[in-house]
C-alpha cells in the first residue's frame, strides 16, 4: 500500500516522503482509513510499530479550520500518560504538519504551568497534554473545550496503570458529545475496555 492509496492527500504523501517514510506500516494500513472515514477506532498496538502517525494523520486531514479558532479552544487533544510521550507526540504532530498552517502544544506537569496558560491564549488546533495537567489547565478556565474535534486516548492501558482513570472521566464528561475518539493501547485489559466503552462510540477495533 501507499500512503495515498489509504486516502491520505498530496501535502501529507509528500512531507511523509521528505521523512522517507517509503510505506505504511501494518497498523497504518489498518487504522488510517477507518479513521479517515469518520468512525472511532480502538487499535492494539506497542510502541514502535507507527501508531503515532496512524493517529496524527487522520487528524491532520479531516481537521476542520473552516472557522477561526477562538481564544483558549483546541481542536484535537491528544492524552499521554507521560510528559515524556507527550512531548515525542508533539513533535511528530509538528514533524507531520510541517506544510499545513496548523498550531500544535504539548502540556504536562511538573513545570510552572504559566507558559502553558499563555501558550493557550490564542487557541490551539491539535493539544497533547498529560491528564492530570490537562485537568488542572481546565478548572483554571485556561482552556474550553466547546470546538473540540477529536480525542486520542494514547497507551491508554500506561495511563489507566498510573492511575489517571478518574482524571480521563472527568475530562471526558467536558467534551462535546459529537467528536471523534481514538484509543490505542499496547494491551486490551477489561479496564481499557470499560474505558472504551465509556467514550468511545460504535468503534472500528484493530490489532496488529
Ligand atoms: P511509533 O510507534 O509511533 O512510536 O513510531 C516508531 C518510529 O517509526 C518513529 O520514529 C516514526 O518516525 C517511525 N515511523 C512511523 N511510521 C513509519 C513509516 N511508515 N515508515 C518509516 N518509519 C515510520
Amino acid at each position: 500500500m501507499s500512503f495515498s492509496k489509504l486516502g491520505l492527500s498530496a501535502p501529507i504523501v509528500e512531507r511523509l516522503a521528505e521523512l522517507g517514510y517509503e510505506s505504511p506500516t501494518d497498523i497504518q494500513n489498518k487504522a488510517i482509513p477507518g479513521a479517515l472515514s469518520g468512525r472511532d477506532i480502538i487499535a492494539a498496538a506497542q510502541t514502535g510499530t507507527g501508531k503515532t502517525a496512524s493517529f496524527v494523520l487522520p487528524i491532520l486531514e479531516r481537521i476542520n479550520k473552516d472557522h477561526k479558532l477562538r481564544g483558549k479552544r483546541i481542536r484535537s487533544l491528544i492524552l499521554t500518560p507521560t510528559r515524556e510521550l507527550a512531548v515525542q507526540v508533539e513533535q511528530a504532530v509538528k514533524q507531520y504538519a510541517e506544510n499545513l498552517s496548523l498550531t500544535s502544544l504539548a502540556v504536562y506537569g511538573g513545570v510552572d504551568s504559566s507558559a502553558q496558560k499563555n501558550a493557550l491564549i490564542w487557541g490551539v488546533d491539535i493539544l497533547v497534554a498529560t491528564p492530570g495537567r490537562l485537568l488542572d489547565l481546565a478548572h483554571q478556565r485556561a482552556l474550553h473545550f466547546d470546538e473540540l474535534q477529536f480525542l486520542v486516548l494514547d497507551e491508554a492501558d500506561r495511563m489507566l496503570d498510573m492511575g489517571f482513570i478518574e482524571d480521563i472521566n472527568k475530562i471526558v464528561e467536558r467534551l462535546p458529545e459529537k467528536r471523534q475518539n481514538m484509543l490505542f493501547s499496547a494491551t486490551m485489559s477489561d479496564q481499557v475496555k470499560a474505558l472504551a466503552k465509556r467514550t468511545i462510540h460504535k468503534p472500528i477495533e484493530y490489532s496488529v
